[in-house]
């Protein structure tokens, strides 16, 4: 079966192929690094690790790139308030956000390219496109792309450009472009900008880059002036993709991205998560109230990436159920003992139904990456190895059976992810467990050396509370959940 996705740019579901057989270039759009990401954000992120783990699964070498946007003027006016350089302002986001996609098992892209990295490139795209007419410089010093010069402006968003008022100068802008419609490619340094090292020498004066030309020119830079495969949220369809494509394809007179995969967003109540909203978590948030990143991954998965997703405390415990069902299941064939000899009797019972359920998962992620009806491959999977189980009873398998069992929960959870998730955050769990026993073991040592006996009662009594029996042998004490 073809692996097939929704294009923005056709809006048609459409066969992948690739420029380069078995290679794939897939940038994506990643944070504004001014603030923690909420998990709005990390939907977004996480549509990117689905994309990006099924492409591995089908066997594609990808290369992987996601920007930082570490200069704009959310990053600007951070500094500014903050009253430290740029860089410095953002580095502790950038690790916020690299901390978050670990937390949530979201596997690391081949390359985070950072803007502030990149001015030089910017200049020479800004460059390229004046010497094509389609750029012009205003006195101040700034540069606007000239939309009416490109003549496909808008095929991505398809937005009616009438609707958006055109004219001569308008007065309020900030900026002194010819038409409202035109957009930054570089913004003439302010003293807000110098303040903070946001300011680069150019052939126009100091300045800085507009937000669009930072990922024309990164992923441009990493993956060719046209590459498969560029993906973000539906926020950024128009203007900052639409406005990539011109500055790429006007300057380069090439294609430039050959697939627009966009993700859904994340609602609270029916209205977008979003920080200038205030109706936002972030997973920091969600930790505290004790939520697994495996429920959330669940809960993501749950619904296709184009559809927007109501995000809820109920749609989380439910995740939660779910994922347990996994790993019961999982957890049962895992445990099972198993026999080299042959089971001729038995010998088809698993492997049917694992190749079956391969199947389905990868039909429905071929059809633009339909996570939902994967999970209910999963489940349905999970559901059979438990009946094989009960069926069976408690004798061993045959290790080619429970090989073929334990396999499609391996190859299924590399691209969904959740069982791995869960699984370490079980090992948390009991860490942080052990270490409280044994800390509790040792004050309760201590206030029976004091003979102080009501409190090392007491203790015994917190530690059977949480479901821990402590005994006291010949060799010390011993303990156990
Ligand atoms: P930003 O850090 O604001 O540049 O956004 C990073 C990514 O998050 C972009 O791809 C946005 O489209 C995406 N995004 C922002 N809000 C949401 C939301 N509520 N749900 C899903 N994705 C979002
Ligand atoms: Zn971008």
């Amino acid at each position: 079966m073809p692996l097939v996705f929704y294009n923005t740019l056709s809006r048609r579901e459409e066969e992948f192929v690739p420029l380069e057989k078995g290679r794939v270039g897939l940038y994506v759009c990643g944070p504004t690094v001014y603030a923690p990401p909420h998990i709005g954000n990390l939907r977004t992120f996480f549509f990117a690790d689905v994309l990006h783990r099924y492409l591995e699964y089908r066997g594609y070498d990808v290369t992987f790139v996601m920007n930082l946007t570490d200069v704009e003027d959310k990053t600007i006016a951070g500094a500014r308030s903050a009253g430290v350089p740029l860089d410095e302002y953002t580095a502790p986001y950038i690790d916020l956000f690299f901390a978050d996609l670990d937390a949530l098992g979201i596997e690391r892209a081949d390359r985070y390219p950072r803007a502030t990295q990149h001015i030089e490139g910017m200049v020479e795209l800004i460059r390229a496109l004046e010497g094509r007419g389609l750029a012009y410089a205003t006195e101040d010093g700034s540069v606007y792309f000239d939309i009416s010069r490109f003549e496909e402006y808008g095929k991505l968003s398809r937005v009616d450009l009438d609707a958006a008022r055109p004219g001569g100068r308008v007065a309020d802008d900030e900026y002194e472009k010819e038409d409202v419609r035109d957009f930054a490619l570089w913004k003439a340094a302010k003293p807000e900008d110098e303040a903070v090292g946001a300011a680069w020498d150019t052939p126009w004066g100091r300045g800085r880059p507009g937000w669009h030309i930072e990922c024309s020119v990164m992923s441009m830079a990493e993956l060719g002036a046209t590459f498969d495969i560029h993906a973000g949220g539906v926020d950024l369809i128009f203007p900052h993709h639409e406005d990539e494509i011109a500055q790429s394809e006007g300057a380069t007179g090439k294609p430039f991205a050959r697939y627009w995969l966009h993700g859904e967003h994340l609602l609270v109540e029916g209205e977008k998560m979003a920080k200038s909203r205030g109706n936002f978590f972030t997973l920091g948030d969600l930790r505290q109230r004790e939520i697994r990143p495996s429920s959330i991954r669940y809960l993501f998965l749950q619904s296709h990436y184009r559809s927007k997703l109501n995000f809820t405390f109920e749609g989380l415990e439910a995740g939660a159920v779910a994922v347990g069902r996994l790993r019961t299941a999982r957890d049962r064939l895992r445990d099972h003992p198993v026999t080299r000899a042959p089971d001729p009797e038995s010998e088809p019972a698993l492997h049917e139904v694992a190749d079956r359920a391969l199947g389905d998962f990868a039909a429905a992620m071929d059809a633009d990456l339909n996570t939902s009806v994967a999970l209910s491959a999963l489940h349905a999977f999970a559901r059979k190895v438990n009946a094989r189980l009960d069926e069976h009873g408690p004798g061993p398998l045959s290790e080619a059976e429970h090989e073929a069992g334990m396999r499609v929960f391996a190859r299924i959870d590399r691209v969904l992810g959740i069982l791995s998730v869960a699984d370490a955050e079980e090992e948390v769990v009991d860490d942080n467990l052990q270490r409280w026993v044994e800390e509790r073991i040792e004050a309760r040592a201590r206030a029976r050396r004091d003979r102080d006996f009501d409190r090392a009662d007491a203790i015994r009594d917190e530690l059977a509370g949480r479901g821990v029996t402590v005994e006291d042998t010949a060799e010390g004490t011993r303990w156990s959940v």
